[in-house]
């Protein structure tokens, strides 16, 4: 029998008020696999993140972790079985040292040596972070920023991570570095990513697969060379 999907969700609907930000979106990640969700301004990527997080409950639909329900579930309990947001900007709190937000990420760890063999872990894939770690987090450039942030969520010990805009304000480059972080990552862990992006190209040039919202809607999804290849896609939803 094949495994769970990592993230599933069926038909899941959320509104502002009056207004429809998702619409009946299903989407199937697999675990280990490094997962795109693009779109315009305004698209409903973030409500997505919001709803699968359990930051916003949906009007309608389910959300599925490893195969169980968590729909309704508050963010806390899904932190607790392994799903982790990191929100646009990474939500770093800049008056406490890179090691504080590091600690403070491993909160909700059980047991002092597991907390400390995540510190070294995610000091060996960033290793910035290590050379920074008494400096506080407004020092940061936007690339260590980032790096914290994702570090920040790793210290939970995480299954699936969900992150929002990580090249949002980073020049090409480190956006290019930070994408080979994220493969690298899932590649030697095993953690599930969820990547929430505008910058289209870059995100399907990392990612296995993606999908594409339009108004909320799932307007296409496929393998990242597939939707590459698609004049239709390309124009339409993706800007190339
Ligand atoms: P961006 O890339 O600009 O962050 P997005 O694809 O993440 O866009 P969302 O932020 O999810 O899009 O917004 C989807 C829709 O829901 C938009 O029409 C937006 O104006 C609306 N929206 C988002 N948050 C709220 C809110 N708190 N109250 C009312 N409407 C909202």
């Amino acid at each position: 029998m094949a495994a769970d999907p990592a993230l599933r969700t069926e038909g899941l609907t959320v509104h502002y008020g009056a207004v429809r930000a998702l619409d009946a979106v299903d989407l199937e990640v697999a675990p280990g696999a490094l997962h795109a969700v693009l779109g315009a301004n305004g698209a409903g990527k973030t409500t997505f993140l919001r709803a699968a997080s359990g930051l916003h409950p949906p009007r309608s639909g389910r959300v599925l972790l490893f195969g169980e329900d968590v729909t309704g579930a508050p963010a806390e309990e899904l932190v607790r079985r392994g799903l982790l947001h990191v929100p646009e900007g990474g939500g770093v709190l800049t008056e406490l040292t890179v090691e504080e937000n590091l600690r403070l990420g491993g909160l909700v760890r059980r047991g002092r040596a597991a907390r400390a063999a995540a510190l070294g872990e995610v000091y060996d894939l960033f290793a910035p972070l290590r050379e920074r770690r008494t400096r506080s987090a407004s020092s940061l450039s936007g690339g260590e920023r980032q790096m914290l942030a994702i570090g920040r969520a790793l210290m939970a010990g995480p299954r699936v991570v969900l992150l929002d805009e990580p090249s949002l304000g980073l020049a090409p480059l480190i956006t290019r570095r930070i994408m080979h972080l994220l493969q690298d990552l899932r590649s030697r862990t095993g953690l599930t990513v969820v990547l929430v992006e505008q910058n289209a190209r870059t995100a399907l040039r990392a990612a296995d697969r993606a999908h594409v919202l339009d108004q909320g809607a799932v307007a296409a999804e496929g393998p990242s060379a597939d939707l590459l290849g698609d004049p239709r896609v390309r124009a339409a939803y993706l800007g190339l």
